[in-house]
């Protein structure tokens, strides 16, 4: 069947999107609905009649919600990560997903930097002291000088590394696959990741999370860390080991933690919520997409990859 008229293409919207890309959708003709908080068992109920689901993170979409869309064409992830997605199912089940990568680079590689700063200089505690009229100076450090250690040199892992770079550090990359040109671009090395845990002063946390990174940062990697090393990580909490992330901390061996990620989205375990209180810790609520640019090139790469995909289906 041809959709010659988008409008019979019913797209839910099942998370919190920008209106821009709701009024894209419309002005191509699509019939829109917007649920940003359907729960589970609700979209589970309604998928039959919908033709394209467009997802963030908050929404998984599982086998059941895949095998209760009986008339789902496409998936359409406004964002990066697809490890709220089925995705083998979703092969299995013929529906195509696709994504706005590179949306958002440019804004999450200025939040790690931000979040490496405020973990240097203590930025938060001071301003909360500073309001309190607690007028104590305390000493931070420099990222001048320092070793960078990304792990996952892709798109964001290598706009965070030029940054870094401007500001005096030197550069080490682990990733399963190399590029050379941007390694070089940042006069950085590829090292394998004992070196890079050992040798890094802050380490970044920018990897796909895949079976083959989760928990990929265990508690033996954690014990090669320098002493005093800080972690970044605005990719995805569970590439960490959470338990051996605490034991680490409470060791000093890391000195404090940077995240725009949690386990659990929000927090709700104990742990997690006590781990976020700690004055070395600076959280922040899964904002590193959240900027009005990187926020409007979601809305513009969703739709171009979304027309893109109709077409090549022949939908
Ligand atoms: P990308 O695909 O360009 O880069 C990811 C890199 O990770 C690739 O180079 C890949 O080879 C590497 N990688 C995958 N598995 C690995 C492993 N086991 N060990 C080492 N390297 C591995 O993706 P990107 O655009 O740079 O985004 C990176 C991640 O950032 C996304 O997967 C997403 O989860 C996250 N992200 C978060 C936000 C946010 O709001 N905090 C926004 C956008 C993206």
């Amino acid at each position: 069947m041809t959709y010659t008229n988008l409008s019979a293409l019913r797209v839910l919207i099942c998370d919190q999107v920008d209106s821009l890309l709701i009024d894209g959708l419309e002005r191509k003709g699509f019939t829109t609905i917007y649920e940003p908080e359907i729960s589970h068992v609700e979209l589970e109920h309604r998928v039959k009649d919908i033709g394209i689901l467009v997802v963030r993170s908050r929404t998984k979409i599982t086998e059941d919600i895949l095998r209760a869309g009986k008339n789902l064409k496409i998936i359409a992830r406004a964002g990066i990560g697809t490890d709220n997605i089925d995705m083998a199912f979703a092969k299995k089940a013929g529906v195509p997903v696709i994504t706005a990568a590179g949306s958002s680079t440019a804004s999450v590689a200025e939040l790690n930097v931000a979040l490496a700063i405020d973990l240097s200089r203590r930025i938060p505690l001071m301003d909360r002291n500073a309001k309190a009229l607690m007028w104590k100076k305390q000493n931070g450090i420099e990222l001048n000088g320092k070793v960078a250690g990304i792990f996952g040199f892709g798109r964001i892992g290598q706009a965070t590394a030029k940054i870094l770079r401007a500001l005096g550090m030197s550069i080490l990359a682990y990733d399963i696959y190399h590029d050379a040109h941007s390694i070089e671009e940042v006069n950085g090395k590829y090292v394998e990741i004992p070196q890079l845990m050992a040798e890094s002063d802050y380490i970044f946390i920018l990897a796909t999370l895949t079976d083959g990174s989760v928990n990929f940062i265990d508690e033996h990697l954690l014990s090669m860390c320098k002493k005093g090393c800080f972690i970044i990580n605005t990719s995805r909490a569970e590439i960490i080991d959470g338990e051996a992330m605490v034991m680490s901390m409470d060791s000093g061996r890391i000195a404090g933690y940077g995240m725009d990620v949690m386990w659990n989205d929000p927090p709700k375990e104990l742990w997690e919520i006590e781990l976020i209180k700690r004055d070395n810790v600076i959280v922040t609520p899964h904002i590193g997409a959240q900027t009005i640019e990187a926020q409007k090139r979601v809305a513009e790469f969703t739709l171009a990859n979304l027309m893109k995909k109709i077409e090549e289906i022949k939908l």
